[in-house]
């Protein structure tokens, strides 16, 4: 007999776990990343407080102005900024460490200023995150996409 157990921890990643097999008694273990995890309300709830309170805290700072904010399940992005000055964050956000998740919100309002990647963009990340080179070398091994 064999038993499917499925797993998510709070990065979305999916573990299925195939129970023993009582004949061949072998236990094997796969991990998965499935192309939509199940978000809970309450990771969108908690994604959303943590992406407004991080905002508000840097916005303070550079004084910009946004318009809608909204968490997605997203695959491909931590975030992004649209020419209407709507920001959107992935809710896998919330997996990432404090540091990291700071850096992804001062990239997006800061392009609320400079709707580019120009060394004039990077500079103005830099008043708030000094050691964003790190950061965002370190995000190119935890990109969303696996
Ligand atoms: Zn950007």
């Amino acid at each position: 007999m064999k038993k499917k157990i499925l797993l998510k921890n709070s990065s979305g990643l999916f573990a299925i776990l195939f129970g023993r097999s009582t004949r061949k008694r072998v236990v094997r273990k796969r991990v998965v990343q499935k192309k939509k995890p199940i978000v809970t309300p309450e990771d969108r709830e908690a994604a959303r407080v943590l992406v407004h309170a991080r905002l508000e805290h840097f916005n303070q700072y550079y004084n910009f102005s946004y318009n809608k904010v909204t968490i997605r399940n997203q695959k491909t992005r931590w975030g992004s900024c649209s020419n209407k000055g709507n920001l959107n964050f992935s809710v896998r956000i919330l997996a990432l460490p404090r540091d990291a998740q700071d850096y992804l919100i001062v990239h997006e309002l800061c392009h609320l200023k400079e709707f580019n990647h120009s060394s004039r963009f990077w500079d103005l990340v830099a008043e708030q995150v000094p050691d964003y080179k790190r950061i965002r070398h370190m995000l190119r091994y935890t990109a969303p996409i696996q």
